[in-house]
């Protein structure tokens, strides 16, 4: 049977990736804390995505914005006055519904951007009544997602926790494109904590109250929408595409070439390709099967009022295909609302066309890192009925421990260690010293470890130890001087046993 959602929460419980906040207190509805291998797993795929999309391009830096911020850029951004779900409540047990999720659930239609007069008419229309206990629902009402707070002792000021890290990209645009010297057309990314009083957090991990984003604004001279000059590098890779169009007359999304799409017009921007190709990339670069994934066209109900064209990576979870990523054109709507609200100049000199410009954010990829960290646990999960585990297939890269190191029989411990002292050096490794041989590689199978090395009696005459594939379950014997550099090209794709 498929693994459902629930499965996954109870899996990563157990095996320490995952807990309910505050548990021994009846836990807290959206809140997870993550544990040992959580940590490590987050922290890798963070590192991953850091390296991907700063580190290895010159056209890309980076910030690190605070959680509370001035109230002013929320009421700039337009949070304040409409960063809102549309909430129902039950007339008699209070349970509370986001609307279009409600009518979503109910009518299996799409609900997403709908307005409160919307919701109301197709809640009296189609009869939804409360799902808890029966009873009738009160009036669908606008419910504002950002968690506020007071700053100062005498709490004078009302401000908020982000609800988003992309605003601190608007707010410092101007200092880190004088101080990093960037030429247009260049992206600041973030990442970072971002809070939502999300009305009913569900799925464990795929909405949550407080979650992280990875996110970049890529800003261009407005001149350039029709030029990106990166097209090329991801032009021929065939994407499964959903346009509004198939979405209006329920057609199912069919494979594409990215240049085909932009020159049918279907994705409006060559920018906008370049960067689904990139985000596709990354994810399938670290082990996620592309035919997990597709870019789904914002319908025009459900699109920002200042994006020009919005695509969402979607991912097939086992709940249906969902959001894993946004990316909208958010033109120069941000840059724009923040100098007028601050009466601050955030237009740059652009040398190339010695003109002065306020830029265009052509594409915003707004990734959630919890929902990644689900979409790779999906992705790596197989039941091994054969080997009688769970075998986590993880991107080695992204593989919260690297390597388990085993001796043999408990005579040989003084020689294991040895071998563990010298790779935990190197690596992130486990020391398993209980159970049969077996079973330890069981155990490392079931969190993801994907190499497993271990001492036995022939290591004292010739230096080398075993060292065995997770995903294959192949081994090889190497001597134990190669090891740490046997296991580097193993992790950065090197074919086992060669
Ligand atoms: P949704 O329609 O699912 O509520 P959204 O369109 O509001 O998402 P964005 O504002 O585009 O989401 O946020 C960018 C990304 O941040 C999303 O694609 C998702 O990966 C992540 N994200 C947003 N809200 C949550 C949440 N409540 N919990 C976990 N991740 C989230």
């Amino acid at each position: 049977m498929a693994l459902g959602i629930a499965d996954m929460a109870v899996f990563c419980k157990k095996k320490g990736f995952v807990y309910p906040n505050s548990e021994i207190y009846g836990g807290i509805s959206g809140f997870w804390d993550y544990g040992h291998l959580g940590s490590e797993l987050k922290n890798n795929l963070k590192q991953m995505w850091w390296k991907f999309h700063v580190h290895s391009r010159e056209d890309i830096v980076g910030i690190d914005g605070s959680i509370i911020t001035h109230p002013k850029v929320w009421v700039a951004s337009g949070h304040v006055e409409s960063f809102v779900d549309i909430l129902l409540e039950c007339t008699k047990c209070r349970e509370r519904y986001r609307g279009d999720q409600l009518v979503e659930d109910v009518l299996k239609i799409s609900a997403d951007g709908m307005k409160a007069d919307d919701i109301n008419k197709l809640v009296r229309e189609n009869k939804i009544h409360c799902r808890k206990c029966g009873s009738a629902l009160g009036e669908a009402s606008p419910f504002n997602l950002m968690f506020s707070t007071e700053i100062g002792a005498s709490g004078g000021l009302k401000s908020y926790l982000r609800p988003e890290t992309a605003q601190l990209i608007f707010t410092n645009f101007k200092l880190v494109e004088e101080h990093a010297r960037m030429k247009l057309p260049f992206g600041i990314a973030q990442m970072g904590k971002a809070f939502r009083n999300e009305i009913s957090p569900r799925d464990f991990l795929f909405r949550c109250r407080e979650f992280e984003q990875m996110e970049i604004e890529y800003f261009i001279h407005p001149n350039q929408t029709g030029k990106c000059p990166f097209l090329n590098e991801v032009e021929d890779m065939e994407v499964n595409i959903f346009s509004a169009e198939m979405q209006e007359n329920n057609k199912p999304h069919s494979p594409m070439k990215l240049k085909d799409a932009v020159k049918k017009k279907i994705i409006q921007t060559p920018w906008h390709a370049y960067f689904l190709g990139l985000e596709i990339s990354w994810f399938t670069s670290l082990g996620v099967n592309q035919q997990h994934l597709r870019a789904r066209q914002h319908l025009r109900t459900e699109k920002s009022h200042y994006a020009l064209d919005t695509w969402d990576l979607e991912y097939k979870f086992p709940f249906g295909w969902k959001e894993l990523l946004g990316m909208a054109n958010r033109t120069d709507y941000d840059l724009k609302a923040h100098s007028e609200h601050s009466k601050k100049d955030l237009s740059i000199f652009d040398e190339e066309s010695k003109q002065k410009v306020i830029p265009h954010v052509v594409c915003e990829p707004s990734l959630g890192v919890d929902r990644a960290f689900l979409v790779f646990l999906f992705d790596a999960y197989n039941n091994d009925e054969a080997r009688g585990n769970i075998v986590l297939k993880l991107h080695p890269k992204i593989a919260p421990i690297k390597v388990g190191v085993f001796p043999l029989v408990n005579k040989l411990d003084g020689e294991a260690r040895k071998a563990f002292e010298s790779l935990k050096r190197n690596f992130y490794c486990f020391y398993d010293r209980s159970g049969s041989i077996g079973r330890r590689y069981a155990r490392a199978d079931e969190i993801g470890i994907p190499y497993c090395v271990t001492i036995d009696f022939e290591t004292l005459k010739d230096n080398s130890v075993t060292i065995r594939d997770r995903d294959t379950t192949e081994q090889v014997r190497v001597k134990i001087d190669g090891l740490p550099s046997f296991i580097e090209g193993l992790i950065n794709g090197k074919p086992f046993g060669r």
